[in-house]
């Protein structure tokens, strides 16, 4: 199974605490974990092994919507930061939709995202 991670910038610190936290159910074999750059760079510090698309600005975010669009990846945790404007907000809202389209478990906050690791974590 391969997930995404992602984190805008106020958030980073949030989504390696989260990955830290899930440490035992999100280091199973059966999981690859993809990012944006920036994400990943922060994720692998923590001793995830991610690969490494770019960074979300420069198209990061695009190059995970064309894999969840040929069904490489199969989850999204994306933690977007509401409280601050990204110019890179055309990419975000378009994976957004292509989950939809595609309809990929998407979470954008960190509860709905606890959510999503349990019931990995129940399937165990
Ligand atoms: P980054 O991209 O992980 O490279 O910072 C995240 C984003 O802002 O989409």
């Amino acid at each position: 199974m391969e997930i995404a991670i992602i984190a805008h910038d106020g958030k980073k610190e949030d989504i390696v605490k989260f990955l830290i936290k899930n440490r035992e159910v999100l280091q199973q074999e059966k999981i690859n974990f993809i990012a944006t750059g920036t994400t990943g760079g922060r994720a692998e510090a923590a001793g995830f092994k991610t690969r490494r698309m770019l960074s979300g600005p420069l198209g990061g975010d695009a190059q995970i919507a064309g894999r969840v669009a040929e069904g490489k990846t199969q989850m999204v945790l994306f933690f977007k930061d509401p409280l601050s404007s990204h110019p890179h907000e055309a990419d975000v809202n378009m994976l957004i939709r292509v989950c939809d389209v595609h309809n990929v478990p998407l979470a954008t906050n960190e509860a709905t995202a606890q959510l999503l690791i349990d019931a990995i974590a129940q399937q165990s």
